[in-house]
């Protein structure tokens, strides 16, 4: 069985284009679990030597009940529950809010390490500022990275096998 990479963030802060962009040509692999409602999807990805999976998770919103954020909440939470390490993706466009200090608390209370992946750098005169913001999160180093168009997505992989 391959190690499991967790991606947990607010909604539309890239978690989604991320994950393509990690999983690009592999196929996805669906994974029934009887008392969840929806199944969560797992995608295959390499770096380097290391083969992983990497579960994408829906908008995690804390203290908000409304609809099927609950269920979110607790589909977020048994992916990382089986997870090696989480990515937590965070906006560098918007800078720290605090629904990510909600999951940041919440993320130092788990067990499982956290990488920081402070999405939406691709600026080469700002990325590594609006990053820099994040240190505040308290959850160590933040990653400068862009989903969309790849910058630091490599050095950022490099930190990550090392938790696999
Ligand atoms: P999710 O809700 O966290 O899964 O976020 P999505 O992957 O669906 O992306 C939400 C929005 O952010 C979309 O409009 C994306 O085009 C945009 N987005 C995602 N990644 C990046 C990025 O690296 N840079 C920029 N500028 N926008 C991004
Ligand atoms: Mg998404």
């Amino acid at each position: 069985t391959l190690p499991i990479v967790a991606v947990i963030g607010r909604p539309n802060v890239g978690k989604s284009t991320l994950v393509n962009r990690l999983a690009k040509n592999r196929q996805a692999i669906v994974h029934d679990e009887p008392g969840i409602t929806r199944d969560r999807v797992y995608r295959q990805a390499f770096w380097r030597t290391h083969d992983f999976l990497v579960v994408d998770t829906g908008g995690l919103v804390f203290n908000d009940n409304t609809e099927f954020l609950p269920l979110i909440r607790e589909q977020a939470m048994t992916a990382l529950s089986e997870a090696s390490v989480a990515v937590f993706v965070v906006d560098g466009q918007l800078g720290p809010t605090t629904g990510d200090y909600e999951i940041g608390n919440w993320l130092r209370q788990q067990k499982v390490p956290v990488l920081l992946a402070v999405n939406k750098c691709e600026s080469p005169e700002h990325g590594l500022i609006q990053a820099a913001q994040f240190w505040e999160l308290g959850l160590g180093e933040p990653y400068p990275i862009s989903g969309i168009h790849g910058n630091g997505t490599g050095e950022f992989l490099d930190k990550l096998i090392l938790h696999l």
